[in-house]
């Protein structure tokens, strides 16, 4: 049941352009994250975090339950906190601008790939001018690769293919430098950033429901982040 779909997001996003008015009020609780990259005595500082400008999704208490439940199904995880993280996996959204990604993440409908809530999302999106916009806080899991939600966040790149993002030199350096921070910030392998399309070999993959197993999307497949990782290992942690 491989489907050449993109991203769980992108019939989402465009959908949410016709059907959603932008309703980019934010509420007050971006909690959760530390936001800093704080040192501690005798070990070299870290890399700056890049700017990050929060611009968070409702995600309340009925939420979180929906995504409680979905992970003690498809996890066996009694929890909507994030586990480590250990992963992050990259994205593009199959959408032109970043409200229609936000209205549809924000909106906590049944996603319209597997009908099931809470509805998709990814901890980041970021803008093909480079703006990089955080919506979940890093600990709380968000739906955005199955199998993989547990222990992984999230970075959605607004665009239409690999190709797209990384040949825009604003957004793909934001990637990298964000790419950078989070994986210097929870001290992840460089091989443990992968893209979506890399999901089901993945040492990470768990899925308890028979049916959902070998469900994965075409961004970011394994030759594109190739090039992400080399990329990626050249930027130091500190
Ligand atoms: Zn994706």
């Amino acid at each position: 049941m491989r489907r050449a779909a993109i991203c769980t997001l992108v019939v989402g996003a465009a959908l949410a352009l016709a059907a959603f008015a932008a309703e980019s009020s934010v509420g007050a609780g971006s909690s959760g994250q530390s936001g800093t990259t704080g040192t501690t005595a005798g070990t070299p500082a870290l890399a700056p975090a890049p700017k990050i400008v929060k611009d968070p999704i409702p995600f309340g208490a009925d939420r979180k339950e929906q995504m409680r439940r979905y992970s003690e199904i498809h996890y066996g995880i009694d929890s909507y906190h994030i586990v480590g993280p250990h992963l992050v996996i990259w994205h593009y959204t199959a959408s032109a601008t970043f409200s229609s990604v936000w209205n549809t993440f924000a909106q906590d409908v049944p996603d319209v790939q597997y009908h099931v809530l809470p509805q998709v999302c990814a901890h980041f999106v970021i803008d093909t001018n480079g703006t990089i916009y955080q919506l979940v806080p890093l600990n709380i899991m968000c739906r955005q690769v199955v199998g993989l939600d547990y222990t992984a966040i999230g970075i959605e790149n607004v665009g239409f293919s690999d190709q797209q993002v990384m040949g825009d030199r604003a957004q793909y350096h934001a990637a990298l430098e964000l790419t950078r921070w989070l994986r210097c910030k929870y001290g992840l392998p460089v091989k443990d950033v992968i893209g979506h399309n890399e999901s089901l070999s993945s040492p990470y993959y768990i899925e308890h429901v028979a049916s959902w197993r070998g469900q994965t999307h075409q961004d970011f497949d394994h030759h594109d982040m190739q090039i992400v990782r080399a990329a990626v290992a050249r930027l130091p942690c500190s």
